[in-house]
């Protein structure tokens, strides 16, 4: 094969690959879409977006390298203190029309128009000034609108009095923020206690660890990438530039999620052809 038809078969599967996740992503979160949608009745007037701070967090997940190990998962649940059956981030696997297999890993999106703080009716959840959509605690009174808004199912409701330590304790790292009462709904912060006492102190998120969401730091091969979206040279900024075709989840329901992903690329094919 030319090497010029070789490079054209890579870039049609490609082209395919990034089609087939497009579409296996969006049917995915499809069913959680449904409920968006019958969710807009309940829709609250005076949605709290905040004032536009000196950061803006996000993230980027290249699914590329991610080899599903969960350990995203399990480091999220060690600092959150999490049971085994509560999930702040959650890992599918998923295949593409040509067979080849990947791993979605989903944690919140950050969403700049965030449904579940459209729907909340009383400001439990809200959006902070660097984009963190996170929680009061204090004000949350289980209703679960949230979680029903939520287009991407990340939504986790607390149906126990707290007890005990994390099974991901002390593998995974050690709990770093206060117990839930039972009955409130829960939710990736992008561990915001790490970034703020981090900002604090004069370190870096995205490129000091201990300022660094736990998922990214346990994240063995590299594929989650954390950094401030309005620093050109921030570690996510640098890969979404190097990237040309990052992708969002449900773009078209406009909730401008804060977490990309770089789609799969045809490895497999490109590997075949290698040897
Ligand atoms: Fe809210 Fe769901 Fe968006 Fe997270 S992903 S900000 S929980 S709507
Ligand atoms: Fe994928 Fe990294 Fe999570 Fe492992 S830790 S499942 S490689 S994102």
């Amino acid at each position: 094969m030319s090497d010029q038809t070789k490079n054209e078969t890579q870039a049609e599967n490609n082209v395919s690959s990034r089609r087939d996740f497009l579409k296996i992503a969006g049917a995915m979160v499809g069913a959680a879409a449904l409920t968006q949608i019958a969710s807009v009745g309940i829709k609250k007037a005076q949605a709290s977006h905040g004032e536009e701070g000196e950061h803006r967090w996000g993230m980027v997940i290249d699914i590329n390298l991610c080899i599903g190990c969960n350990y995203c998962t399990y480091a999220c649940q060690a600092v959150n203190n999490l049971d085994d059956d509560m999930l702040y981030n959650v890992v599918t696997t998923e295949t593409t029309e040509n067979g080849d297999e990947y791993f979605l890993s989903r944690p919140c999106m950050h969403c700049d128009d965030p449904p579940c703080v459209h729907v909340c009716p009383v400001a439990a959840t809200y959006i902070r000034d660097d984009g963190i959509v996170t929680m009061d605690y204090d004000l949350c009174i289980g209703c679960r609108y949230c979680e029903v808004a939520c287009p991407y199912d990340v939504r986790v409701f607390n149906w126990r009095e707290h007890s005990g330590t994390s099974p991901r304790v002390p593998a995974f790292g050690t709990p770093e923020v206060p117990p839930r009462p039972r009955g409130v709904m829960e939710k990736c912060t992008f561990c915001q206690h790490r970034i703020d006492i981090g900002v604090e102190r004069g370190l870096v998120p995205g490129v000091d660890d201990s300022a660094t969401p736990a998922c990214v730091v346990a994240c063995p091969t590299g594929a989650r990438i954390f950094g401030d979206l309005k620093d050109a040279e921030s570690p996510a900024s640098v890969s979404l530039q190097a990237n040309k075709t990052p992708i969002r989840l449900r773009e078209e329901l406009s909730t401008s999620p804060k977490v990309y992903y770089l789609p799969p690329t045809g490895q497999t094919n490109a590997a075949t052809e290698e040897g």
